[in-house]
């Protein structure tokens, strides 16, 4: 059997290699367009910044390797121009012409490239993408003086100011990385705030970090222009500001690099192509796998492709089980959507649908915030997770997200691993998680959201949220109830302060106060309002408590959060 790959890098390779491991007899072909086969696409924003010295050690893989471990015959700077499906073959472009080249099964894993808007002036040579080994190279050199390669290199003098279109997940490496090798960065977001995948309370921590390594982040707006002359170019947003650049990053997404696939009759949504659950495309004999393929996603149903590293090898892998082991091949699972990025000294993460996703899709759900420390707070270096997760009416886990500088990977695992299995949010609370001082709690973060979700689900905990602070404002009593000197250090004008130590002798005090508007509560960070709160309902009055405290509060309304305080670690909440 012939199995043509077209795509050498993550779910063409995985397909490659999974197939070379089930039948040693199948002749494997591998065609990539580019020069390099099964490059660390992840490792690259890395490479830019310093942190990964040596670009050869980019290259997981070479086509010399892969024939000696696995008799594959990989193809590089070969592109698959056309497929003709009823003649099972292929036309492919390469330094020696073109030829056809014929296959029994055809992969195709053609991945993504980088949109590009239609922004006047966006073929100036300073603008650069980051997708290939040679997209980085061309980085790395315009920031590094090229006298300096060969070994300690500093910042280019004639790159002082980039400008980062896209605060994606790859958008945020790539500032990072310009900010690491001393070039002012300048960020620019459409949506309302950085990292758009996730909600705009976690979304917010990443902000503030991104400040502190002097990124300048513009969000709402998009670039409208781009002006070069001799010395640098100028970026021209929407709402008229102008930012000067040596070089600008363009990050703003990718689409599936499929019109050879289109032309060839096999059925795409929007340019993606559509798969059953083994990656079977609509052509006998084609299999398709990872960033250009729809998939449906696990929580909401929402059809797009997902552009991660994980499913696309996994798919790959699957795609060669089904070719080689038909009838026996597991069915690919949807995704979870599961992503971690580094910013900084922080690390955010999420899995599963955010706010605006379920939203979209009608889905109706309880979200909860919790703020608690990522090990014991007796042990040294205990540093806050700031952690929401959101939930199905009945408990059915849809989606977590955390933020912090610390254990943040290994809670959002756990998540996605519940997730997966179509757990509750209340069955976290018996998950029994590894502990001891310097890597957990005896209550873990996790256990701790479970906890507070299946007191929100059976009404023990009733929660208001930071979103409607205008409205309530209006219509109830705010009664802040963290101590006097939290207080005097900044609270919301109009509330009443009464440190949850002393709500059960001053009832009376609230009482007259509310004169019998409902009774918002807050604190820090949700848990001495939670207290306050079970006393106040037990007493008979309608009361809620803020869900993730004036810290959450803050993350979502800034500087619209009057004299709030800023957010300080919780553990004294
Ligand atoms: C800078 C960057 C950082 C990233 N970081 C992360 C991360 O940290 N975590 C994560 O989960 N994901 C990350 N990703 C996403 C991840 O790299 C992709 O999801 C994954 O590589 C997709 O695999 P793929 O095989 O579908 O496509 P690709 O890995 O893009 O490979 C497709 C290959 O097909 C070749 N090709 C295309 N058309 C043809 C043709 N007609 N003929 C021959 N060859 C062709 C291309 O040249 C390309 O080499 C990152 C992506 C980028 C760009």
């Amino acid at each position: 059997m012939r199995i043509v790959i077209v795509g050498g890098v993550a779910a063409g390779m995985s397909a490659a290699a999974r197939a070379r491991r089930l039948d040693e007899s199948a002749e494997i072909i591998v065609l990539e367009r580019g020069e390099h086969v099964s490059f660390a696409t992840c490792g690259l924003p890395y490479y830019v910044g310093g942190e990964i010295d040596d670009a050869s050690s980019l290259l997981v893989q070479t086509p010399e390797s892969l024939r000696a471990a696995l008799a594959l015959d990989v193809r590089t700077r070969h592109e698959v121009t056309d497929i003709d499906p009823a003649a099972r073959t292929v036309t492919v472009h390469s330094d020696r012409g073109v030829e056809t080249i014929a296959y029994d099964a055809l992969v195709l894993a053609p991945g993504a490239v980088a949109v590009r808007p239609p922004i006047p002036g966006l073929d100036s040579p300073r603008v650069h993408t980051l997708r290939t080994v040679a997209d980085a190279l061309a980085l790395r050199a315009a920031v590094t003086s090229s006298a300096q390669l060969a070994g300690a290199e500093s910042a280019n003098h004639s790159t002082r100011r980039a400008v980062v279109l896209g605060a994606g997940f790859i958008g945020l490496e790539a500032a990072e990385a310009l900010a690491r090798r001393g070039v002012q960065v300048s960020l620019v977001e459409l949506a309302d705030h950085v990292l758009p995948p996730m909600d705009e309370e976690i979304a917010f921590w990443v902000t503030e970090e991104l400040d502190r390594l002097g990124i300048t982040v513009h969000t709402g707006v998009g670039a409208r222009e781009i002006i070069s002359d001799a010395a640098q170019d100028t970026v021209v947003l929407t709402d008229g500001t102008r930012v000067p650049a040596d070089l600008v990053v363009l990050s703003v997404g990718a689409r599936p690099d499929t019109a050879f696939v289109e032309r060839a009759g096999i059925r795409c949504e929007n340019g993606a192509i559509v798969t059953d659950e083994h990656g079977r495309t609509s052509v006998p004999g084609v299999w398709a796998a990872g960033d250009a393929v729809v998939s449906t996603d696990a929580v909401t149903g929402q059809r797009r492709p997902v552009a991660l590293a994980g499913p696309a090898n996994r798919a790959g892998r699957l795609v060669a089980d089904d070719i080689l082991r038909p009838g026996s091949a597991r069915p690919l699972p949807r995704p979870l959507g599961t992503a971690i990025v580094r910013v900084g000294r922080l690390t955010a993460a999420m899995t599963g649908a955010n706010r605006a996703a379920l939203t979209a899709a009608g889905i109706p759900f309880h979200t909860i915030h919790l703020h608690p420390d990522q090990h014991a707070g007796y042990f040294p270096g205990a540093s806050s997770i700031h952690l929401l997760v959101h939930m199905r009416d009945d408990g059915v886990l849809l989606g977590a997200q955390a933020v912090g500088a610390d254990g943040v990977d290994k809670r959002i695992d756990v998540l996605a691993t519940a997730i997966r299995a179509g757990m509750t949010a209340p069955d976290l609370i018996d998950l029994d998680l590894a502990y001891a001082p310097p890597y957990g709690q005896a209550k873990d973060p996790v256990n701790l959201a479970g906890m507070v979700a299946a007191n929100v689900l059976d009404g023990t905990l009733r929660l208001w949220y930071a979103q409607d602070l205008p409205a309530v404002r209006e219509t109830a009593l705010l009664l802040d109830v963290r101590s006097r000197r939290e207080y005097r250090a900044g609270h919301l004008p109009g509330s009443l302060n009464i440190p949850h130590t002393e709500l059960r002798d001053r009832l009376d005090e609230v009482r007259q106060a509310a004169a019998g508007r409902p009774v918002r509560v807050l604190c820090a960070s949700g848990v001495r309002s939670a207290l306050a709160h079970r006393i106040l309902a037990q007493a008979g009055f309608d009361s809620a408590s803020l869900s993730g405290g004036l810290l959450t509060l803050r993350a979502v309304h800034r500087d619209g959060a009057g004299d709030a305080p800023e957010p300080s670690r919780p553990s004294a909440a």
